[in-house]
């Protein structure tokens, strides 16, 4: 899970020993060293959300009680993907049982499983009139498949009340979920991302629970089970990796078959989480999305504000139309 960004509330409440609403959302973090947080730069400032089409957006997704990563993030993006009525919806609760200190998802206890979620998924996507659908969820260790089978469940009823919907899932990595992947794919999503999140060396610190080389594995295993199936990742930038190690994690993509790659600047949700180690600038980002392409990426989107789901919709369009385009080139 990514797309932080500062959780206003939580930051401004929480007192210097780490007591308050932070501590309850993030109770493992409560006693890390403070980081403070950086001002960020002019090409990070984004427009305060609140346009009509934005409230209309977050009443629906209240109306059929359904969580969306956009929020509970605190993604930067969220009036402008509200606005067009664009949110990824985030399954299996709100509560995370992985401790990444990027993360601004809450950790803790999880939810009990709701058997209902799926239909009511189904039913937003469906007023929402969308063409395009990103379906993400909490990391749920402690359920036998971790959460696969409500996955595949939900793909099904998208398909069933919406079929005219494409649908991109955004899993967590099914550590020691043995058949977990296998039930996902064979549902059949249209574009199945997993995040990687940052370079290997970084994994101890910032994706404790994770394991840098299976997280690549189940990417490659997806393109094995149904070579057709668009594949995607992403990481972030800022955490403290070197552009050599960025290279070296686009090699990985490559070698596991990747269609898509995302790169977007990591964000620090709050002086708790993992220290912000630079703002990369704009034109680094495009050498980055440069060289990722001539790797053989069929598509790359690398800006400060890129998060995973952000302007999927079109950028299925363009997957779609670049392995069209590709196939064609060599036949
Ligand atoms: S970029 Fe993704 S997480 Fe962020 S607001 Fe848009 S849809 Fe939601």
């Amino acid at each position: 899970m990514r797309e932080g960004d500062v959780c206003k509330k939580a930051t401004v409440a929480m007192n210097s020993s780490g007591i308050g609403p932070l501590a309850l959302r993030h109770p493992e973090k409560a006693h890390r060293p403070d980081n403070p947080i950086p001002r960020k730069p002019d090409w990070l400032r984004v427009k305060a959300p609140g346009s009509p089409e934005y409230q209309a957006t977050r009443r629906l997704m209240r109306e059929h009680a359904l969580n969306t990563v956009c929020e509970e993030a605190g993604c930067p993006n969220i009036g402008e993907c509200w606005k067009q009525r664009h949110a990824t919806v985030m399954i299996l609760g709100r509560v995370c049982t992985r401790a990444c200190t990027f993360c601004n998802v809450a950790t803790g206890r999880p939810d009990l499983l709701d058997p209902h979620e799926p239909a009511r998924v189904a039913e937003a996507v469906a007023a929402l009139g969308l063409s395009h659908i990103v379906v993400t969820s909490v990391d749920r260790d402690d359920l036998d498949d971790g959460g696969a089978e409500h996955f595949a469940r939900t793909i099904g009823s998208i398909r069933a009340k919406a079929p005219g919907t494409t649908i991109e899932v955004l899993t967590p990595d099914f550590l020691h979920k043995a058949g977990a992947l296998e039930t996902v794919v064979a549902a059949k999503p249209d574009v199945f991302n997993h995040n990687l999140e940052t370079v290997p060396r970084l994994y101890a610190e910032v994706r404790p629970g994770a394991r840098y080389f299976h997280s690549l594995r189940l990417l490659d295993q997806v393109k094995r089970l149904d070579p057709a199936m668009f594949t995607k990742s992403g990481i972030m930038v800022g955490l403290g990796e070197d552009k050599t190690e960025v290279l070296q994690v686009m090699d990985d993509l490559r070698a596991a078959d990747v269609d898509f790659l995302t790169i977007g600047q990591y964000l620090q949700p709050s002086i708790k989480h993992h220290a912000i180690t630079r703002f990369v600038t704009p034109e680094e980002f495009q050498s980055y999305r440069s060289l990722a392409l001539g790797k053989g990426f069929l598509l790359v989107s690398a800006s400060p504000l890129t998060r995973s789901s952000y302007h999927a919709g079109e950028d299925f369009a363009r997957l779609r139309a670049a392995r069209a385009a590709r196939l064609a080139a060599a036949s």
